[in-house]
């Protein structure tokens, strides 16, 4: 079983992007820039935001962060997000979600300008990722893209079950995995209403799970050799833990690693690609290479 590796994984990429832009400042071009909208005190987006940060300034990015409050209104964020759209020296923005409940979500999103939209959530984008066309991809699947193609491991032709269908990580995922520049493989997705879930997992060569159940992936779903994909992140309270709690992946880590050829831990597999992916895709949005016009 060979551990995957995110954490060292995404830290070369982070200083690789940085190795760009210190090319890009030499060359007398703009510093990338990523905007980040906070709303309310939600501790678990807190911390996000602040690891972007942290990010950016790893990438040499320049980074801008936009607190709101929890009472917020839709009208107010909406405003801001047509300051971001039009400012010029801003490359890439994210909305922080989720979003207080009497916030409209989904129409936040259609506000965004998808040439910014680094998250890869504007419909726009989502679309022409289903087409295989050049869009911004949502960072969790780009991130797993990734670490499956830095560790060579072969996915065309293999059988992959997502388990999840969010908008943000499953059907992009299910996406990627199905296409012939990415995964190759012949995808199956499952849900909270699949009644073959267990047995379709037992006869897949790669499993990724993003359902948030803690542990719900245990050894008799897997099969032997098999390449197991956590991204589920569920607190799960913990008195030994200096904050009260920790994070639990979706797969039952101990008995199913030593069935696996490749396995994610949590934390320090998927978590840490998606910031990255993050990163890469405010690189390409300040060097027009998705949208060149
Ligand atoms: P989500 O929007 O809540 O979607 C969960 C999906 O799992 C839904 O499609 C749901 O099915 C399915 N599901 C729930 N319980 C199930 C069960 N018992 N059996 C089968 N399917 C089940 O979640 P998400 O945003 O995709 O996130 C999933 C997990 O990944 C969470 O733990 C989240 O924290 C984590 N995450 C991690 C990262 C990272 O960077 N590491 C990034 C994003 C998300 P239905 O559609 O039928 O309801």
């Amino acid at each position: 079983m060979e551990l995957i590796d995110g954490k060292t994984t995404a830290a070369a990429i982070k200083e690789e992007i940085k190795a760009e832009v210190d090319q890009m400042i030499a060359a007398g071009m703009k510093r990338p820039h990523l905007a980040a909208v906070l709303v309310g005190h939600d501790g678990g987006s807190e911390s996000y935001v602040k690891n972007k940060v942290i990010a950016c300034e790893k990438c040499g990015f320049k980074s801008s962060l936009i607190r709101m409050e929890e009472d917020t209104t839709e009208k107010q964020l909406l405003d801001c997000i047509k300051k971001l759209n039009e400012d010029a020296d801003v490359d890439g923005f994210i909305v922080q979600l989720p979003l207080p409940k009497h916030i409209d979500e989904q129409k936040v999103i259609n506000a965004i300008d998808y040439h910014k939209d680094v998250d890869g959530i504007h419909p726009m984008n989502a679309g022409r990722m289903s087409l295989g066309l050049p869009s911004f991809i949502s960072a969790t699947p780009l991130g797993i893209i990734t670490l499956l193609q830095r560790y060579n491991i072969p996915t065309s032709g293999k059988k992959c079950v997502v388990l999840g269908r969010s908008n943000i990580v499953g059907k992009p995922m299910a996406q990627l995995m199905m296409q012939k520049q990415y995964g190759d493989s012949t995808v199956t997705v499952c849900h909270s209403r699949s009644t073959t879930l267990k047995e379709e997992c037992r006869q897949a060569d790669i499993i990724i799970a993003a359902i948030g159940r803690p542990d719900f992936v245990t050894a008799d779903m897997v099969k032997e050799g098999a390449v197991v994909i956590d991204v589920g992140t569920t607190r799960v309270a913990d008195p030994d833990a200096k904050n009260g709690y920790r994070l639990n992946g979706d797969v039952k880590f101990d008995e199913v690693a030593p069935k696996c050829s490749y396995i994610t831990p949590v934390p320090g597999g998927v978590g840490p690609m998606t910031i990255c992916s993050l990163m890469k895709n405010t690189l390409a949005a300040s060097q027009k290479t998705v949208y060149p016009d």
